[in-house]
């Protein structure tokens, strides 16, 4: 089967480059699933689970926003944040929810909802890969 190499970078440096038969995201117009030799494409991912496969081995990572640049025979994802389930701190992601559900819950005029929303979806793909 043919690979592709996939590279998934962040702010904070590499977090993974191996070479997969497959990569399945979710960019901001739906699902994506791209093999070797996809036409070249730019495209923005949503605060998901990034997967990848080679033969019966999946890996997942979960990115926040950032872009999925692909090549013929490579794939960049280069996200604010990206982690594996073994790297999330579910204690730390479980705080995080309950921060965001309390302030989407109060009725402060200061609170800016757009961003709790965006700190609870984070919140809530971190709990979902790592369990
Ligand atoms: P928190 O409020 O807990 O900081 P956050 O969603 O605001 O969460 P981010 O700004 O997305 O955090 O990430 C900042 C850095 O912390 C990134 O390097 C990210 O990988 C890491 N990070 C955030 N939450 C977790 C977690 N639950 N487990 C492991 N790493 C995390």
């Amino acid at each position: 089967m043919k690979t592709l190499t996939v590279s998934v970078v962040t702010p904070d440096g590499p977090v993974l480059e191996d070479d997969f038969e497959m990569i399945s995201c979710k960019a901001e117009n739906g699902e994506l699933g791209i093999l070797p030799g996809h036409i070249p494409m730019v495209a923005p991912l949503t605060i998901s689970s990034v997967r990848l496969k080679r033969g019966s081995d999946e890996e997942k990572i979960a990115v926040n926003g950032g872009f999925l640049e692909v090549r013929p025979d490579k794939i960049t994802v280069l996200a604010q944040s990206a982690e594996k389930p073994s790297e999330i701190d579910v204690t730390r992601a479980e705080k995080a929810k309950e921060r965001a559900e309390q302030l989407l819950q109060s009725n402060q005029d200061q609170v800016d909802f757009q961003r709790a929303e965006l700190a609870l979806k984070r919140a809530m793909n971190r709990l979902d890969l790592a369990k």
